[in-house]
């Protein structure tokens, strides 16, 4: 998709990797030369995927994780290394929309859910990546953070509250970790054309025409378009932006 990145002999992570913005980011890694990583939960989707980009003659495994166990994050990093010998550029994007509602009606459970996978599954992944990255001396992460993350919204508070949390997790490990060659962001999404935000709104078509109106841009984004962005975080055009917080938005967070 740009043809100016160069990822050949660089090894790229995508976590999330089976659908909406994570396939477009692991394809787009794929396209630009990279052996890439796909890893999601749902592994009929995965495999599936996977086999498409292998049969177009990318270089690409999948793995099954779950990004809420540590011990299933351990265990992918280290089976990318064992594949590839190495990993330049992670994308920690897996992330779940959760409750939708009033505050009052979300229970503790769904609540503890939705952190496990949006803020302690980025941080299980950034603890495993970064120890690995930290022995090569080099690499790059962008994490998946949202709109949701630098507003607030009626009826989302945990969501955006995990997605605030990325940003933290973000500007924390990218000042801790810049002088030792990596370099961690985040991206921040506005409202995309993908399966978590589609589902969301597909029965209530009034909506959707609501949130385009919300968009300065007067559209959804593309899942592309966010994958641009991650490409470009990750590349040496990007090499001295470090702990940034990009939106990727259509200009829905500066009004
Ligand atoms: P998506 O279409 O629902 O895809 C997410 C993928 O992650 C799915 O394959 C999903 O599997 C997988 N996944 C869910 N839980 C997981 C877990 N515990 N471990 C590993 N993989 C898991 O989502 P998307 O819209 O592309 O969103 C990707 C990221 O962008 C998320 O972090 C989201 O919060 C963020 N984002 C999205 C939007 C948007 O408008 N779409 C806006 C801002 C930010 P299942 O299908 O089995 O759940």
């Amino acid at each position: 998709m740009n043809p100016i990145y160069d990822f050949n002999g660089q090894v790229a992570l995508v976590t999330g990797a089976s659908a909406g913005i994570g396939l477009a980011a692991a394809q787009a890694f794929a396209k630009a030369g990279a052996s890439v990583v796909l890893a999601d939960i749902n592994e009929a989707l995965l495999q599936s995927e996977a086999r498409k980009l292998v049969a177009a003659g990318y270089r690409v495994k999948a793995i099954t994780c779950d990004v809420a166990d540590e011990t299933q994050v351990a265990k992918m990093v280290e089976d990318t290394v064992a594949t590839y010998g190495r990993l330049d550029m992670a994308f920690n994007n897996a992330g779940i929309a959760g409750h939708s509602g009033a505050l009052t009606a979300e229970t503790a459970e769904s609540f503890d859910r939705l952190n496990a996978i949006n803020l302690r599954g980025v941080w299980a992944c950034m603890k495993h990546e970064l120890a690995l990255m930290e022995r090569q001396g080099s690499g790059a992460i962008v994490n998946c953070s949202s709109l949701g993350g630098l507003v607030g919204q009626a009826d989302r508070a945990a969501y955006h509250a995990t997605k605030h949390g990325v940003i933290g997790l973000t500007k924390s490990a990218g000042v801790e970790y810049a002088s030792r060659g990596i370099r961690v962001n985040a991206v921040c999404p506005g409202v995309i054309d993908a399966p978590m935000f589609t589902d969301l709104l597909e029965r209530s078509p009034e909506a959707m025409e609501g949130v385009k109106r919300d968009q300065p841009i007067e559209r959804l984004g593309q899942p592309d378009e966010i994958a641009a962005a991650v490409l470009w975080l990750c590349s040496s055009a990007a090499s001295f932006v470090v702990a940034s917080v990009l939106p990727v938005d259509g200009g829905f967070t500066a009004h």
